[in-house]
């Protein structure tokens, strides 16, 4: 499941477009906004892929922490769980610079 982070309608993941306001979910979909917010934040520079226990296994295979430039796009293509995937990004805060 994508979430539109404009108007909080949910779409598949193969959907492109928000079923409620037609944005861009490539760009405006929660997960892609967090991932622009962490790559434009200097204190940033490892993200993780958090992924549930109940996920499918190819999204298990993708759960890890990477640099914050290189990381795979969500929802995960290949996801097979009926509810779509839902991983998302968590930040990886360099804690010796509060
Ligand atoms: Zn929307
Ligand atoms: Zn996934
Ligand atoms: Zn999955």
């Amino acid at each position: 499941m994508q979430t539109c982070s404009r108007c909080y309608t949910q779409s598949s993941d193969n959907a492109i477009f928000c079923t409620g306001c037609q944005s861009d979910l490539r760009e405006f979909s929660s997960t892609a906004i967090a991932i622009k917010e962490f790559q434009n934040n200097p204190r940033v520079e490892l993200v993780r892929i958090s992924v549930y226990q109940d996920a499918c296994p190819e999204c298990h295979a993708h759960q890890g922490t990477y640099p914050k430039n290189a990381v795979p796009r969500l929802p995960h293509s290949g996801c097979s769980h009926n509810e779509g995937c839902r991983c998302f990004y968590e930040p990886f805060l360099d804690v010796l610079y509060p």
